[in-house]
C-alpha cells in the first residue's frame, strides 16, 4: 500500500504517530511523515502495517492521510 499525507491539512497533533508509531512520526516542522524504516525500496509500505495505518487514517482529525493500493 502507498500512504499519502496532505501536508496542507496536517496540523501536527501526532495522533497518527500515537496510533501507528512504527509507520508515522513528525518532522522538524511538526508535519507528519512516513518513517523511512516503514518504506520498502519501491515506496510502498508493508501490509504488516495495515491494521494500525487504517486506525491512523480513521483517527486523523484532519483527514490528512490516505492509502492507495496498486491493482
Ligand atoms: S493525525 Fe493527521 S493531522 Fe495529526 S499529525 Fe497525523 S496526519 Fe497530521
Amino acid at each position: 500500500m502507498r500512504i499519502s499525507i496532505d501536508r496542507g491539512l496536517c496540523e501536527g497533533n501526532a495522533v497518527c504517530e500515537a496510533l501507528a508509531p512504527l509507520t508515522f512520526d513528525l518532522d522538524e516542522n511538526d508535519q507528519a511523515r512516513v518513517l523511512a524504516e516503514a518504506l520498502r525500496p519501491d515506496g510502498e509500505v508493508s501490509e504488516d502495517h495495515r491494521a494500525l495505518v487504517e486506525r491512523a487514517v480513521d483517527g486523523c482529525p484532519r483527514l490528512a492521510i490516505s492509502v492507495t493500493d496498486q491493482p
